[in-house]
């Protein structure tokens, strides 16, 4: 087919549809969707179909529309065979890679210089997109903890809760307090003992397949059913302690001891139980003869290591290639958190309650930071600058 063939193909609606995406007009796609005839499923002269051109632009809500309306996520004439993921990770926009990844895109395709889609987010730096692709399972392969299998009397994992579930399985932020929260928020509170089973499960499974065993996500399985089984035992010291004031709580306060448990630094500022619980778990992992494995222990026993939870999120989810300059929330680790606190703004938190669960930590060094910064700005009183100098050099930049 010659390219004039190929554009000619296209009416004049399928044209201005291309049109609008590229320049991200998404109210403008939208008007324009509904006169659209003979469905979503076309590409223009490059190829290119219409979702792809949304992946591209990373615009989550064009996408959802398509997907909606049945856009083909393998359709692609492009010559250089990207899938729609290709160009979501190139976009590095997250949510658009997991709507393609829940869509049932296959990760693994690659494009016509051998890279994965993953690999090409590496390629340009979106290593949030890496992260996203190479923690993701399929709903599907998660409904086994949602059968009844053997003896079993109920499933690990109840029907109604496989969402939830999922959503757990496929977090990309490792660290306890965050994976805590999320179990909480997502309602398996009260299924952590068959919650841990079926992880435990499922890192054997993927560990006993006889091809394309995934060692980073058995691991990672392994991982969470261990943290699962620490607010376990937190769960029973607590209840065992609160005995004689009946069942009067409201049962999520062993979370808040488990995570001060998590968040209680030592002189010199580290998390003591962490890193001996990420050690602890790594050195119970059955599977020895592992990659995974030789590495993290290789790197946990190596002089002046990193803290051991920097070494299993870098094993799991990838070495960040650059200086990582990201900014990371001090009580559950979650990247670009939005709140700072208000008095030394020199630690950040994701919201309220990641603050407060923080603060029996920070009050302590709070003061000390709010001193550190403004002597840091008594520096720079040194040299004032002064705010119709500023105004200048701002107009300077603009012009
Ligand atoms: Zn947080
Ligand atoms: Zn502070």
């Amino acid at each position: 087919m010659s390219e004039d063939n190929k554009k000619s193909q296209l009416d004049d609606i399928q044209l201005q549809l291309i049109d609008r995406i590229s320049k991200n007009d998404t109210n403008g796609f939208k008007q324009l969707l509904g006169q659209l005839k003979g469905g979503v499923n076309f590409v223009d002269d490059s190829g290119m179909s219409i979702l792809a051109h949304a992946s591209f632009k990373g615009n989550k809500e064009a996408v959802q529309l398509l997907l909606d309306m049945g856009a083909d996520i393998n359709l692609n004439q492009h010559g250089a065979d990207y899938t729609p993921l290709h160009f979501a990770a190139l976009s590095g926009n997250t949510h658009v890679c997991r709507q393609l990844l829940d869509a049932g895109i296959n990760a693994n395709c690659i494009n016509s210089v051998n890279r994965t889609a993953s690999q090409m987010a590496a390629f340009v730096g979106n290593h949030a997109c890496v992260e996203t692709i190479n923690n993701y399972v399929s709903l599907a392969s998660l409904e086994y903890s949602t059968q009844l299998h053997g003896q079993q009397q109920e499933p690990h994992i109840p029907p109604a809760q496989l969402k939830g579930f999922h959503s757990f399985v496929t977090e990309i932020n490792l660290h306890p307090v965050r994976i805590t929260l999320n179990a909480q928020s997502l309602g398996l509170l009260k299924l952590l003992p068959n919650l841990r089973q079926a992880l435990k499960l499922m890192c054997e499974k993927e560990m006993q397949k006889t091809h394309d065993i995934n060692e980073l996500m058995a691991f990672k399985y392994h991982y969470l059913a261990w943290i699962v089984g620490e607010v376990l035992r937190c769960e029973e010291q607590f209840k065992a302690q609160h005995k004689d004031k009946a069942d009067d709580n409201k049962g999520g306060d062993f979370i808040e001891v488990f995570v001060k448990r998590v968040l209680k630094e030592n002189k010199l500022g580290q998390l003591d139980y962490v890193e001996f619980t990420v050690r602890e778990c790594v050195r119970e992992f059955p599977y020895r003869e592992c990659t995974v494995f030789r590495q993290l222990v290789t790197q946990l026993g190596g002089k002046d290591a990193a803290p051991a939870l920097v070494i299993l999120r870098n094993a799991i989810n990838g070495l960040r290639g650059f200086v990582d300059e990201t900014s990371y929330c001090s009580t559950c680790g979650q990247e670009k958190p939005d709140k700072k606190c208000s008095k030394c703004k020199a630690v950040q938190y994701c919201d309220r309650e990641c603050q407060r669960l923080h603060w029996f930590m920070h009050k302590k060094s709070c003061p000390r930071l709010l001193a550190a910064v403004l002597a840091g700005n008594k520096n720079e009183v040194k040299a004032p600058i002064d705010a119709a100098e500023l105004r200048e050099e701002l107009a300077k930049l603009s012009a």
